[in-house]
């Protein structure tokens, strides 16, 4: 897969992209990320990208003709991009599912604003989606398009060492993912649930699976809607509910 990113800072991505997970798999070919400068894309001897806002007001937009030609060289180079994403507070918002289906797409590139954002005809005439990172309002795209490659790249096969590690993971299945520990067993007072040493395997997996759905129960209801649950998942879940309805009547 390869993500290409359109931006006016590509230190800040590179950066980023320099050491953990994503960097390795970047070593091993698994992931391609192609940073580019828009303005190299500009043709005044300036490099402008941007200009003030038709219409007045505060803050300057991000020019179309840098961006609309930073899409075109990528389409020469390699094909046209399967996506354009455009990030923006405006977009859909982003999420586990949203990242496994860009993580199905081979080549994917992202536009990233800055200052009050970009023209609008590049929503308009070139991004195929628009994407948000949550109800905020950050300084510029880097860090979005950052976030989404992050999150794809862990679901591409090989580049997390333990795949079931990624299926166990917050939001793959609907569920939070369960508290982990390791040593030592005990510190400060504070001590590790017996089960986890007990070295009860089938105990274990069910201790885990009761806190991944109490866990999401308590603090994300919401997502119980679309989870997959197994048939002992959903027993525990009924058994959970059950005593929360207890308490709650008792309250
Ligand atoms: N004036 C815009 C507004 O209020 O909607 C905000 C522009 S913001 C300062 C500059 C750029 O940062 C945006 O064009 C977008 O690319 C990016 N950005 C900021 N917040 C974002 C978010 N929550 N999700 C995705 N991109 C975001």
């Amino acid at each position: 897969m390869q993500f290409d990113i359109v931006t006016i800072f590509p230190r800040m991505i590179e950066a980023a992209l320099a050491d953990g997970i994503v960097a390795r798999a970047l070593q091993r070919d698994l992931l391609r990320v192609k940073v580019r400068d828009l303005r190299e894309f500009t043709d005044d001897r300036h490099r402008t990208v941007d200009d003030v806002p038709y219409g007045g007001g505060p803050g300057m937009v991000l020019k179309p003709e840098p961006i609309f030609r930073a899409v075109d060289a990528i389409a020469k180079e390699g094909g046209a991009p399967q996506a354009v994403v455009l990030v923006s507070p405006h977009g859909r918002r982003f999420t586990q599912t949203e990242a496994a289906r860009l993580a199905g797409l081979s080549r994917v590139t992202i536009l990233c604003g800055r200052y009050e954002g970009i023209d609008d005809r590049v929503r308009e005439g070139l991004a195929t989606e628009e994407v948000s990172i949550g109800d905020y309002v950050l300084s510029g795209g880097e860090l979005p398009a950052l976030v989404i490659v992050d999150t794809v790249a862990r679901l591409i096969p090989g580049v997390v060492g333990d795949e079931d590690s990624v299926a166990d993971d917050s939001f793959s299945r609907g569920l939070l993912d369960f508290p982990h520990f390791t040593r030592p067993a005990e510190f400060r007072d504070l001590k590790v649930p017996d089960v986890l040493v007990s070295g009860h395997h089938g105990e274990i997996r069910k201790w885990r699976k009761r806190q991944a759905l109490e866990l999401t129960l308590d603090r994300r209801p919401d997502l119980l809607v679309d989870a997959e649950l197994d048939v002992e998942e959903q027993e525990i879940l009924r058994e959970l509910m059950e005593q929360k309805g207890v308490a709650h009547g008792r309250d």
